[in-house]
Parts: structure tokens; C-alpha cells; sequence
């Protein structure tokens, strides 16, 4: 027998199938799909075997297989072939399309072994037993084992150790090994929602009609969540699987808990908080059927299930369902809709305010629209009002307009809550010398470094690089510096300097880090037992908590500075979102929004929640700059330690991109924002194009011929969500 492996080496060199042979007493266990060990030149690697032949296809003495890894299939047929297209749509390597899928336990060079933990469980082996011979302490447990099925060794621990272990000896109790899961589910009381009338439409057009690909556009608080829950019941009456994906699955743990309490351990919720370890049981209770609703950010798209009934994609329009690095850069939302080929079965994309990619297929037709265009019970959208700082500036001083001083004092008098949102997306809390303007920045990459209090250091985002703040500037020696600690916390000492009496939570990237702790802070602040929530992007996210009435944001414009074109989609769409979490429930919800731009279109359209308009108007923008989605975008990142080297062949990429390529715009190559990363220089080349024509073929062949090159690194990005 004659085995075709992929080995696990991410290397565009060796990313093709090498021939192995098995030796006999293997060959009744190997399958396509199970992971083996075999030699490779002088190494020892993992790989998978897909391709099992009976002649050898080389001239070429083959070596054997050295052992099979795990006995079951890893990799079943469908994520096979799936990884062929992801490589395809890529131009990533094959390998790191497989190892996209798997969890970290499972990966070769994961370090420490992850162990499946196991649980003894007891029966009787018969049921004619003499207990006339037993001391009290074996008939106390032969009596709770008659009574049970099984029982599991805590129970029987607690009566005696000694007499179990003496039953197991004289084969009067049966032990039997099961595996113990590290995550728990409990079914909880659900009670379940009478849909309205909106929310039946929309659920039964897709249960009626399966094969379809879906925009739901809903506005905050209109029930979409209750819409989903509702499909995968009927998905699971049929016997059949779904996978609900969340953009950061630890920042919305209130929608977990609504499908956990729903559907108890029917689900795996898979998120970057569970350990190695915790991830490894919920992948193998999904491979086995055990969970059949998977919950999870971007990669739980890979999901093992079988027999899948829906897809959906939650906030479709966060920027997290792209992979933007490492390799494979792929899209969950393009790997969405190939799996529901393969099932035939539905994908719904939701969004209060759909990325403009999506919305202008559904309005082509290509996806079917469906909108909930009002709140469940009736229930208003909140006031929103935009305050023009430019104003308030002359007549304040720290960072609260009068009106929203007024409004939080309104608010808490009333004991409701508040919701305050410090606007970080593009803004960087570097320090500088007010003195002589020093600014500190990383030794490796050509960026500043982020100051973080917890720690009292200076930290590169990309590389890691740390360093301790001083006092004093190390180029002028003034004690000027500035910035340390602006953010969170500087807006927490005004709040408690203007309404001293108030309880204020303060979730941030630091008060966060500990495990548990975001969810811990939501139960809190849902508990009442804080005031006002003052967060960064993280309170903008699905919360729902029925005693806010307001919502303020202290600065609407970071986001819309940022170099990137989607800059004012992204902060409609933050905007949308963080006004959604005001009035939810009976109360009447206020949002004020202050702003140094209060004409911009993407923050004077929040006002009266039109997100059409603002796609109008955005979409002409798009068209006159050729954007998407007019245009498709590539981003060709060509990188290397010497810069003049790597310049020059980036010429040389342009130059063979524009001899064999038509109906596309070349741009570049320009150094990118982020110019030195780890000392590494990188240049982008940007392609725009309307037809995909020969571009995957041709950018293949500049791969292909760069990848002996250890001096070049090539990078393709399609449809890239930033390009820093
Ligand atoms: P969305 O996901 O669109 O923001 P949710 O599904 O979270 O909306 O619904 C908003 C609130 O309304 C939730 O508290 C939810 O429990 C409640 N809700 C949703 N549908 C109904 C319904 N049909 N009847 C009563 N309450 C509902
Ligand atoms: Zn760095």
C-alpha cells in the first residue's frame, strides 16, 4: 500500500504530496484524512495522509510511514476538499489551510501533549449477589449502584474507597473509563419568546426555503438573536447541525448564555478564553456529534459538524471575520458560503449595519434581504444627539459637554444607568516630550509605543517590544512628559470629580486581561451595582441591559482619521452600535455623541439611524475612488530586511504585473504605513480590478518564483481588511 502525505511544514518548497509506503501492520488503520508520522530528509514530521494508492507514481525508492498519529480521521472529506478551494482563493500553502482548522491541541509543534482527562463510572457485573458476606460500607454501595445506571467514583469515594476497591477485585462491580469533558453546559429555564409577526416572516421564509444565502438587516435591539435561536430549532428537530458565528465571542457572553440557557449542552462555545486544552473537548464533542450548535469567532467556521442545517454570521460586518494574518487570509464569510454548497443548506448574515460589500449584493439580488426594520414590542430607537465640541471647548475644559454633564446627572437622579463609550479605534496613547516633542518609538518597528499603566511600561504592538517609563524625557531631561495614562482613566477622574457619589466600571484592555474578569464586570453592571459603564470599543458590542436610558460618546472622530477608505463605515457602524444599548427595554433611551465633525455625513446620519442614506451616499464615494464594492483589491505585500533590494524587485513584480495583466489598476509600490516591522521592510503593490481574469494564475507564478528566494518574502492579501 502506497500513501500520498502532506507534511506539516508551512514552506512553499515542499507544499506538494511526497508517496509513502505503510508497512503491513498499519495498513488496516490508515484512512484519508488520520494524521502519521514519517521520515523527511533527516527529520521526523507530521502530515496528513490524502491519497491512498496501490502503485507508486516514481522512479524513486519510496520510505515508510514510521506510525499513524491519532486513529480517527482528523480531517474528514469535506474539510478536505475545502482546503483546496481556501488554497485556491488564497494562494496560501495547502498545509496552513489544514492547520487553520484544526484546534492547537492538535497542531505538531503545540509543545505540551494535551491529554484527554477520563472519568471511572460503576455497574454491577450481576445482579444475583450475596450481601450477607459484604461489610456495611460495600452494601451502602452496592445499594446506590443497584438503584442508578452508573455512578460515577466521587459518589462511591465518599461511602469507601477500601470496600469499592475490594467489589472491583472480587468482579462484583464493573469500572468503565469515560471521557470527562473540561467545559460543562447545564440546561437552564428558557422561556421562550412569541415571535412577532416581522420575526416569523423572516424565519419562515428561510426554513422554507433553505438553499439561499441571506442579509438580514436589523436594527439594534429588533430581535435578530431571538430569529436565530428559532431556525436552529427547527434545524435541529430536523437532526441537523448549525454554526453561529460572533465577532469576538468573550465580548458578547450575554448571547452565549441566551443559546446556552436555550439549548444547554446541545452547544460548544469556542473562544479565545478556554484553554488549550478546553478547546481540544470541544472540538472532539463536536467531531463526535455530541454538540451540534457551534458558537464561535472566525476560525469556528471549520467546525466538524456533519449534516449542517444554517450558517449564520452575526455582525457581518465586523472586520474579524477576515484573517489578515498569518496565512491562509481568508475570509470566514467566503468560507461560509462554500460549506453551505457542500450542505445545501442556508447562510444568514446579520448586521444592524451591513458592510457595503453585503448590502450591495443583497440589493443586486445575489443575496436575498430581509429586514427587521423596527424594535421587538414597538420600542423606539433612542434620541440621539450630536454636540459640536468646537463649541463646547471655548465655554469647558476636560472632556464632558455641558449637555452631557447634564444629561448623566438627569440619569443617575432617576437611578438608571449610563453607558459612556471612549472612542479608541486609530487613537494611540503614546508619549511625548511636551518639552522638545521626543516621542518614544520601537527600536524594531517604525511605530510608536503604546503606553500601559498596569504594567508602568511602554509596549510595541507588533513586535513586543517593551521598555519601563521614565520620569524624565531621555532627550531633553525635562520632566514633560506627556499623555501617560490619557484614555480610560483620565476620563474616570473627571467623572468622579463631577458626580463624586457615582459608581464607575471601567472595562478597558487592562481591566480585562484577567480571565473571566469582562464577563464578571457585564454581571455587575447588569446587577446594578455600578452606575456608569466607561469603556473603550468593548462596551459597543451586544450588551443588553434593560435600565440604560443613556449612551454618550466622548469622541466620535479617532475613527474617521484613520487612512483607510472603509474609515467612515467603520464609525457609522460603531456609532449604530453603541447607540443600539440605549433604552432596550420599557425606559425611553438618550444618546449624545460628541464630535469635532458634526457635518461629516457617517456621524450626522447616526442621528436619525438612516443607515440607507448613509449607504447611498457612501457608495458614491466608493464608485468615484474605485473602491469595493466596485472594485476587487489585492494587496501584494513584498517585504525583506534590505531596502534597496526589496524595492527593486518590487519594481520588477510591477512591472511584470502591468506586462501581464488587463483591465486591472496597479498601484505602487509604496512603503506601507507601517513601514519597519522587527526590522523587516515592506513595500505594498495594490491591484484593483472588476474581473478576477488571469490574476490568480499570474500572482501564483510570482510566488512560485520568489520561494526559493529566503531574501523576498511575498504576501498576497484578496479583499484585505486593512492594509497597514
Ligand atoms: P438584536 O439581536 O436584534 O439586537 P435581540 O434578539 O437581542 O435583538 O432582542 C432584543 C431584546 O428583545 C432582547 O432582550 C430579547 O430577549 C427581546 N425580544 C426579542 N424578540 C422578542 C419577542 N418576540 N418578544 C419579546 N421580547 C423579545
Ligand atoms: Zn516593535
Amino acid at each position: 500500500m502506497i500513501v500520498g502525505v502532506l507534511v506539516e511544514l508551512s514552506n512553499k518548497n515542499i507544499d506538494k504530496i511526497f508517496e509513502y509506503l505503510v508497512p503491513h501492520n498499519l495498513e488496516d488503520k490508515i484512512k484519508v484524512g488520520v494524521r502519521v508520522i514519517v521520515p523527511f530528509g533527516k527529520m521526523t514530521l507530521e502530515g496528513f495522509v490524502l491519497e491512498i494508492n496501490s502503485v507508486k507514481s516514481t522512479e524513486k525508492e519510496l520510505r515508510e510511514i514510521i506510525s499513524i498519529v491519532d486513529l480517527d480521521v482528523v480531517l474528514n472529506e469535506e474539510l478536505l476538499e475545502l482546503g483546496k478551494v481556501i488554497q485556491n482563493k488564497t494562494l496560501a500553502t495547502l498545509i496552513s489551510c489544514y492547520q487553520v482548522m484544526l484546534p492547537k491541541a492538535l497542531k505538531a509543534k503545540c509543545g505540551s501533549k494535551i491529554n484527554i482527562k477520563f472519568d471511572s463510572i460503576y455497574k454491577l457485573n450481576s445482579h444475583d449477589i450475596n450481601l450477607e458476606k459484604l461489610t456495611t460500607g460495600q452494601k451502602a454501595i452496592i445499594e446506590l449502584v443497584k438503584n442508578k445506571e452508573k455512578v460515577s467514583k466521587k459518589e462511591l469515594v465518599e461511602i469507601s474507597l477500601s470496600s469499592l476497591k475490594t467489589l472491583v477485585k472480587n468482579n462484583i462491580l464493573l469500572e468503565e473509563k469515560i471521557e470527562h469533558y473540561r467545559v460543562l453546559y447545564k440546561n437552564e429555564k428558557y422561556d421562550k419568546k412569541e415571535l412577532s409577526s416581522d420575526q416569523r416572516m423572516v424565519v419562515n421564509e428561510v426554513i422554507n426555503n433553505s438553499r439561499n444565502i441571506y442579509l438580514l438587516h436589523g436594527v439594534t435591539g429588533s430581535g435578530k438573536t431571538e430569529v436565530y435561536m428559532d431556525i436552529i430549532e427547527h434545524y435541529l428537530s430536523l437532526g441537523k447541525t448549525s454554526i453561529v458565528l460572533v465577532p469576538e465571542i468573550s465580548l458578547t457572553p450575554q448571547m452565549v448564555s441566551r443559546f446556552q440557557q436555550r439549548f444547554g449542552e446541545m452547544i460548544a462555545a469556542i473562544h479565545s478564553a478556554l484553554s488549550d486544552g478546553e478547546k481540544y473537548d470541544e472540538w472532539r464533542r463536536i467531531c463526535r456529534g455530541e454538540a451540534r450548535i457551534v458558537i464561535g469567532a472566525r476560525s469556528a467556521i471549520f467546525a466538524p459538524l456533519k449534516n449542517i442545517g444554517v450558517i449564520i454570521i452575526d455582525e457581518e460586518h465586523s472586520d474579524s471575520y477576515k484573517q489578515s494574518d498569518p496565512n491562509p487570509r481568508y475570509s470566514a464569510k467566503d468560507v461560509a458560503i462554500i460549506r453551505s454548497e457542500y450542505h445545501n443548506c442556508p447562510v444568514i448574515f446579520g448586521s444592524a449595519t451591513p458592510s457595503l460589500e453585503v448590502m450591495a449584493r443583497a440589493c443586486k439580488g445575489v443575496y436575498k434581504l430581509l429586514s427587521l426594520p423596527n424594535r421587538v414590542n414597538g420600542k423606539k430607537l433612542p434620541l440621539v444627539k450630536i454636540v459640536d465640541m468646537n463649541e463646547e471647548m471655548k465655554k469647558t475644559q476636560g472632556y464632558f459637554s455641558n449637555i452631557l454633564i447634564e444629561s448623566i446627572r438627569h440619569c443617575l437622579e432617576k437611578k438608571e444607568q449610563v453607558i459612556l463609550l471612549l472612542n479608541r479605534r486609530g487613537y494611540s496613547s503614546f508619549v511625548s516630550c511636551k518639552n522638545c516633542g521626543y516621542t518614544f518609538k520601537c527600536p524594531n518597528c517604525d511605530i510608536t509605543l503604546t503606553f500601559h499603566k498596569s504594567s508602568n511600561t511602554l509596549r510595541c504592538h507588533y513586535c513586543g517590544y517593551g521598555e519601563k517609563v521614565y520620569n524624565s524625557c531621555p532627550s531633553c531631561s525635562e520632566n514633560s512628559l506627556s499623555n501617560l495614562g490619557v484614555g480610560t482613566q483620565k476620563i474616570e477622574e473627571e467623572l468622579y470629580s463631577l458626580f463624586p457619589t457615582s459608581r464607575v466600571l471601567r472595562m478597558d484592555y487592562d481591566t480585562t486581561s484577567k480571565k473571566g474578569m469582562h464577563e464578571k464586570m457585564i454581571q455587575a453592571f447588569k446587577n446594578l451595582e455600578y452606575d456608569i459603564l466607561l469603556g473603550t470599543q468593548m462596551v459597543a458590542k451586544g450588551l443588553d441591559f434593560s435600565n440604560v436610558t443613556l449612551v454618550g460618546v466622548i469622541n466620535a472622530d479617532t475613527s474617521l482619521n484613520i487612512p483607510d477608505f472603509r474609515s467612515s463605515e467603520n464609525t457609522f457602524s460603531l456609532l449604530s452600535q453603541v447607540a443600539g444599548r440605549s433604552g432596550r427595554s420599557i425606559k425611553e433611551g438618550f444618546v449624545i455623541i460628541q464630535t469635532f465633525n458634526p457635518e461629516h455625513y457617517a456621524i450626522e446620519l447616526t442621528k436619525t439611524h438612516d443607515y440607507l442614506s448613509f449607504y447611498k451616499k457612501e457608495m458614491v464615494i466608493r464608485k468615484q475612488l474605485k473602491y469595493p464594492p466596485f472594485y476587487y483589491l489585492c494587496n501584494i505585500r513584498i517585504s525583506g530586511k534590505d531596502d534597496n533590494f526589496v524595492l527593486a524587485e518590487a519594481l520588477k513584480i510591477k512591472r511584470s504585473l502591468e506586462r501581464n495583466l488587463n483591465e486591472t489598476i496597479i498601484l505602487g509600490p509604496s512603503a506601507a504605513s507601517i513601514y519597519r516591522i522587527n526590522n523587516i521592510i515592506r513595500y505594498n503593490i495594490i491591484l484593483k480590478y472588476k474581473k478576477t481574469n488571469n490574476i490568480f494564475e499570474i500572482l501564483e507564478k510570482i510566488i512560485n518564483h520568489y520561494k526559493t528566494n529566503n531574501k523576498i518574502k511575498i504576501d498576497v492579501d484578496f479583499n484585505p481588511s486593512q492594509m497597514l
